[in-house]
């Protein structure tokens, strides 16, 4: 039965929500179920999987293994994904039992750069520069033609700046395209920008939408090292950035928490924004709305997925989330005695560089803008 096929009804409390992955996301994603009174059932390769110390039903299986999978799909009511890299087959197999949320469309999208630029055209909204790379000619004829310097990034499998290669005036094309391992890709202008910002939108079942607080982020090394809320942009950028998210969960006839990261350009005084990208899940630069926010965002993505109503992400504070990378989680002393912070540890058993280990909600009083 396809999802459009079933009754609007909701998933009670005591029901189940399967999840497709078992990192830190779907380890706060099971948190929140639990707090409405819902279970969740984790599916996972990995045996080390921070997710699964916090839930009582557990798959270890492949994506592909279609015996695991039809045992999950009986045990669950409602299936979501904490990643954008499932197997699009894992989802169309799923989604032929039970509702899968936010389901194939979002997915093949958002996981394919190429299919994602096109997406954004077709919104009419603006994104870097860019070509196709499926040859070193591609390559050669992209920069040429966006200039330097420029990025290239594979279409898939990209994350925290893994599948990408900045080509500078004199780099070797050849090299570039090697480090990537001959992907298929895309080739992007380098956009320079002022700010990074991220906007955070959930679309429930009944296609009402409500829109968080739009973050402004700080990247270290590729990695998200700090988000702030709220963004120290013009209320027009803001509006627009809002007004972006309404328009692509509709387009995408979206269910669950999406985030879209921006740049935002200043020219001649003016903010104009250009999109980086999509995430179809909830995302890192959400995290301060677990303390910050009437609803966090792994409440609302677990309302939206289990068809209840979406809460008001009423904005409860001002919120700097740092993330807690590799080494520094071993400062949790310290970081538990600061007064107005609230720290998230993700229980990892390793800490390895570049590894997010944990994060940090320091609040303070909502400012007077924003009351
Ligand atoms: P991504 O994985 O595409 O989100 O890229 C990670 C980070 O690299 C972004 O958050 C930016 O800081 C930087 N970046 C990616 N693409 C571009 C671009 N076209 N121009 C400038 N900076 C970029």
């Amino acid at each position: 039965m396809s999802d459009q096929a079933l009754p609007p009804v909701a998933v009670p409390p005591c029901g189940i929500i399967g999840i497709l992955g078992g990192g830190q996301l779907g380890r706060m994603l099971a948190l929140a179920a639990a707090e409405m009174g819902l279970n969740c059932h984790i599916y996972c390769p990995d045996p080390k999987s921070p997710a699964f110390d916090v839930v009582s039903r557990s798959t270890c299986a492949d994506y592909d293994d279609e015996t695991a999978l039809a045992a999950f799909s009986r045990d669950v009511d409602a299936v979501t994904f904490e990643f954008e890299n499932v197997p699009p087959d894992t989802v169309d197999f799923l989604s032929s039992q039970l509702p899968v949320r936010p389901g194939g469309k979002a997915l093949r999208i958002t996981q394919d750069r190429l299919k994602e630029k096109r997406f954004i055209e077709s919104l009419g909204r603006s994104c870097a520069p860019f070509m196709a790379v499926d040859s070193l000619d591609d390559l050669i004829r992209g920069v040429k033609r966006l200039s330097y310097p420029a990025i290239l990034k594979t279409r898939r499998f990209g994350y925290d700046g893994k599948g990408q290669v900045m080509l500078h005036e004199g780099d070797d094309p050849a090299l570039a395209f090697a480090a990537i391992g001959e992907a298929p890709a895309i080739v992007e202008g380098f956009v320079p920008f002022a700010k990074e910002i991220s906007a955070l939108v959930a679309r429930g079942r009944d296609g009402r939408i409500a829109l968080y607080d739009i973050a402004e982020n700080h990247h270290e090394n590729h990695i998200l090292r700090v988000s702030r809320v709220p963004a120290a942009i013009e209320p027009s950028t803001r509006e627009a950035a809002l007004e972006i998210a309404r328009h692509a969960v509709e387009r995408l006839d979206y269910v669950g928490v999406l985030a879209i990261e921006f740049f935002v350009l200043e020219e001649e005084a003016k903010e104009r924004l250009v999109i980086n990208e999509f995430a179809p899940r909830v995302h890192n630069s959400g995290h301060w709305t677990q303390d910050g926010c009437a609803v966090s965002q792994f409440a609302q993505h677990i309302r939206a997925v289990a068809g209840w109503p979406l809460a008001r992400p009423v904005r409860l504070a001002d919120v700097e989330m740092t993330n807690l990378i590799g080494d520094e989680v071993n400062g949790w002393r310290t970081l538990a005695l600061e007064p107005a912070a609230v720290v998230h540890f993700y229980a990892k058993a390793e800490s390895r560089e570049g590894r997010k280990m944990g994060h940090i909600n320091r609040l303070t009083t909502l400012s007077r803008s924003r009351r």
